[in-house]
């Protein structure tokens, strides 16, 4: 029996209106096998029907009675997590104890931080010389959209729902066409823990059809989007005119800068974690590794040995470091970029094909991770997002220069920075045009913290009060005393 991925609208699950239906594929084995409701534009504007009813409602509900409702799914989610892990992996790809241990605990963070975040919200008051007090009311924007990616797919689902949940709004959410697997089985949880009907409802289908249709719905304020930069741009588009709230989350090319005094083991360990984790497909890792030239010829020695012995295996194994890509649409783009880095001159020091398994995994659709040297900072393999397990090395000499080739690309997410010395970071940090700055450290992540890119990585920010800011509709009330 092949597992159906269903719309959940008004508190029940269901197929599409139109009733079509597409292919989910399990990358690991090359073949499909779930059914996801194609919805279209009827079925978001079910959605937002349902939404608009079960706003007055969830937003009188108060502040505590909603983080109730929040934590409930939250406990059944950490109950079932293996059984979501498995999902996660079979739908994604990505290593089982990835999903064990990285994205299924991270969803539940999620849901747990906001829930709890938003009882400890304060607004802001202050009294004025002319003897009034100001007071700063905020209340949930509406019915919000929130479009997330496949990459991470019910971490940043949770991620972008559970703050604009807390806060009182009611959702319409689109998880990616590829990975929706695990948000149907949320919306399950979402019925078992009597979460109010018509509070989260998900709309199942393609990014043009769905996402498309949320984004250019009036009766949504707010878009809160995580993907590509193209997509952000058309959306961003669509919006603009309407006069809608936007977040954008979007794509990175970022940097990590090793020098020689840096703390070599530590560097090397994390450097590998944060070039191939997830097969290189998370927004944050680092693509473009520039070493300091008194250090490059002992650091490209061990880099390479070190990524030459991870496993590319079957997602389930636990001694299986590098899982399958997404699709094989994804897979053969990744592949065009090492044919583009050779055409540019670049060397491969490792890697660069794909990995034919054995078995039921024959099919599916695995690359050898990839490291890449040779090739200045100008080229299209530096500026351009591969968003697979492929990383180029470059020397540097100067502070100067590797700030110049870190700042030198459309994007701005994430910079990684190693060294020991106290006043480098400082400076350097000052310096990197991203968003975030990992300093001796990657992915080490505290929900508290603003979370976004500069430049073409996006536009706002995600975390902690940044969510609930974004939400929420500020509005100033001025009483004369
Ligand atoms: P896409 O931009 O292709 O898709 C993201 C989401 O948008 C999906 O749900 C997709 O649907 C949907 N979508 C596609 N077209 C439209 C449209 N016209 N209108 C509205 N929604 C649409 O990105 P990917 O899923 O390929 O994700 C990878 C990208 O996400 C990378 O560039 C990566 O850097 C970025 N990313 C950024 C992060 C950040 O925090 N800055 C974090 C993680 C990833 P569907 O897939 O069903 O077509």
């Amino acid at each position: 029996m092949m597992q159906q991925v269903l719309n959940y609208i008004g508190g029940k699950l269901g197929p599409a209106a139109g009733g079509q239906w597409l292919e989910g594929h399990a990358p690991g084995e090359g073949r499909v096998f779930t059914h996801i409701a194609d919805s279209d534009r009827q079925d978001v504007d079910r959605a937002v029907e349902a939404a608009t009813q079960a706003l007055p409602g969830w937003m009188a509900l108060g502040r505590k009675r909603r983080h109730d409702a929040l934590m409930r799914v939250a406990d059944l989610v950490e109950r079932d997590l293996a059984l979501f892990a498995a999902a996660e992996s079979r739908d994604n790809g990505k290593p089982l104890h990835l999903a064990m241990e990285v994205d299924v605990p991270r969803a539940i963070a999620n849901l747990r931080f906001f829930a709890t975040a938003i009882l400890h919200w304060e607004s802001e008051a202050h009294l004025t010389d002319d003897e009034a007090v100001n007071y700063t009311d905020r209340q949930a924007v509406g019915v919000a959209g929130c479009i997330s990616p496949w990459n991470l797919p019910l971490y940043l689902f949770t991620w972008k729902v559970a703050p604009a949940l807390a806060t009182g709004c009611t959702v319409v959410a689109k998880p990616s066409e590829l990975t929706p697997l695990t948000t149907h089985m949320l919306a399950e949880r979402c019925i078992e823990a009597g979460f109010p009907p018509g509070v989260l409802n998900i709309v199942q289908g393609t990014g043009p059809k769905v996402g498309a249709a949320i984004t250019e719905h009036p009766a949504i304020p707010a878009i809160s989007f995580t993907g590509g930069t193209a997509t952000g741009a058309r959306i961003a588009a669509t919006a603009a005119p309407m006069f809608k709230k936007l977040s954008l989350e979007l794509g990175g090319k970022n940097a990590v800068l090793v020098f020689a005094d840096c703390d070599f083991e530590e560097m090397l360990k994390e450097t590998v974690r944060s070039s191939f984790s997830n097969q290189g497909q998370i927004c944050l890792c680092g693509s473009r590794i520039l070493v300091e030239r008194s250090l490059y010829p002992r650091f490209r020695a061990a880099f390479v040995e070190r990524v030459k012995a991870l496993r590319v295996g079957d997602p389930g194994e636990q001694s299986t470091d590098i899982g399958a890509v997404v699709s094989e649409a994804h897979l053969n783009k990744v592949l065009s970029h090492v044919a583009l880095a050779k055409e540019e001159g670049g060397t491969l020091l490792c890697g660069g094909d794909q990995v034919r398994l054995g078995g039921p995994l024959a099919q599916g659709w695995y690359m050898a991770p990839t490291v890449i040297e040779g090739l200045g900072p100008g080229c299209r393999t530096n500026q351009e997002e591969i968003f697979g397990p492929v990383v180029t090395i470059q020397p540097f000499d100067t502070e100067e220069e590797a700030l110049q080739a870190a700042n030198g690309t459309r994007y701005g997410l994430a910079s990684v920075l190693w060294t020991a010395d106290g006043r480098r970071m400082h400076r350097m940090a000052r310096q990197l045009k991203s968003g975030i700055v990992w300093v001796n450290c990657w992915m080490l992540r505290d929900l508290r913290t603003p979370f976004g890119g500069m430049k073409h990585s996006g536009v706002g920010r995600e975390g902690g009060r940044e969510a609930l800011r974004f939400f929420t509709e500020p509005r100033n009330v001025c009483i004369k005393l």
